[in-house]
């Protein structure tokens, strides 16, 4: 038997259907996500649920219970990504160059269908529910900005849960992970400078495109101390314009990522360390510029906990798989789980026989969408459940 919150999530399917594709239809980029958020915001305005908009795009719906007591985020993103969709559903994305390839549009969804259900049950409800559409995840992160805004203050957030569509897992199942679930996916750059002169007397030249060849060597062995995984990739290295003539200049840029933050500023350390003294060895210089993003996802064993016993009352949630290894990439959600336990987890949306078993990112991306009302109830169960605790 499916309990009230179950069936009204599945008594919203088909709605939720024709939101998804809805929001397929028109992917937006970065805190560009003006007809993303006018449509949710039109479909709050037909649920009767207040929100407010913070920073033009992000949309804060809050939902009061009855009875006062803790509140819970729930938080979407709502952004898509700068690439061409090529998955051949008929919904597929009519602005060129931009497609839901990441899923966010699922996100939103599930969260618009969570927002109504306990809206429905806000007699019932004790304490309140903030529900967080956030664009930017993607790039540079709206997550920072809107909690600058104050969206976790007033009433102050006790904890907080977000989903992630995960194509590769089947519909009807959730992933979960103790502890470090997502990477901080920090980025840098290194300027190397030599000095430049005729191909022909390398002698009388300081090059930086041997110099750049050595750090990528130091960094191939790069060892930190760390109980967590992490990794070093060199992505771009750009030296000179001529077959024969040493530049004075290469650049190298790469993402160096991390599970916890005492991994993540060793290993920023021990990059910059490496880059100096090797450009130093044949006389170059090596200035590195490290771009700090988010940090990296961390669940609370508690929120976890939580999670797992809502996805448990669902009859639709077929498995609750714990994963063993963390994601090396990384989500601005830490933002909130920084500040406030959280709970980060996967919604299965694979099914090969319909194509969907691409992973994220790519431009075939395709989801069984049976998934959307079990996301709304799994994340509308967790929120009841958090605040009943
Ligand atoms: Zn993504
Ligand atoms: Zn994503």
């Amino acid at each position: 038997m499916k309990n009230v919150i179950e069936q009204k999530a599945f008594s919203m399917a088909d709605e939720l259907c024709k939101i998804r594709r809805e929001l397929h239809k028109i992917p937006e980029i970065e805190f560009d996500t003006f007809k993303t958020s006018a449509f949710i915001k039109n479909k709050l305005d037909e649920y009767e649920i207040p929100y407010e908009t913070v920073m033009e795009t992000g949309i804060v719906a809050q939902i009061n219970g009855k009875c006062e007591g803790k509140s819970v985020l729930l938080r979407a993103d709502i952004d898509a990504l700068p690439i061409n969709e090529d998955s051949g559903v008929e919904f597929a994305s009519e602005h060129a160059g931009m497609m839901h390839a990441c899923g966010h549009d699922i996100h939103a969804a599930c969260l618009l269908g969570a927002a109504r259900i306990l809206y429905d049950m806000r007699d019932e409800l004790r304490g309140t529910v903030k529900c967080v559409f956030q664009p930017a995840e993607e790039g540079n992160g709206g997550a920072l900005p809107m909690i600058e805004k104050g969206i976790m203050e007033n009433p102050h957030v006790d904890g907080a849960f977000a989903l992630h569509a995960e194509p590769l897992e089947e519909v009807g199942n959730i992933q979960i992970k103790d502890g470090s679930v997502m990477a901080s996916p920090d980025d840098f750059e290194i300027v190397i400078k030599g000095v430049g002169g005729h191909g022909a007397v390398p002698e009388k030249c300081v090059n930086p495109v041997t110099a750049g060849a050595m750090i990528i060597d130091a960094y191939k062995n790069i060892d930190i101390k760390s109980n967590n995984p992490y990794v070093v990739t060199i992505c771009t290295f750009n030296a000179g314009t001529c077959r024969n003539v040493v530049p004075d200049t290469a650049v190298l840029t790469g993402t160096a990522r991390s599970l916890d933050n005492e991994t993540r500023f060793a290993l920023r350390d021990r990059l910059i360390e490496l880059a100096e003294t090797t450009a130093q060895k044949i006389g170059a210089s090596a200035e590195f510029r490290f771009n700090q993003l988010f940090p990296p996802v961390v669940n609370d064993g508690n929120m976890n906990k939580i999670v797992v016993g809502s996805a448990k009352k669902l009859e639709s949630v077929k498995k609750v798989v714990t994963l063993e290894k963390a994601s090396m990439t990384g989500d601005d959600f830490s933002y909130f789980s920084e500040r406030v336990p959280g709970a980060y987890f996967k919604l299965g949306v694979g099914n090969k026989a319909i194509g969907a078993c691409y992973p994220l990112h790519s431009p075939k991306f395709k989801a069984d969408e049976r998934a959307l009302p079990i996301g709304s109830a799994v994340l509308a169960q967790a929120a009841v459940d958090f605040l009943n605790e």
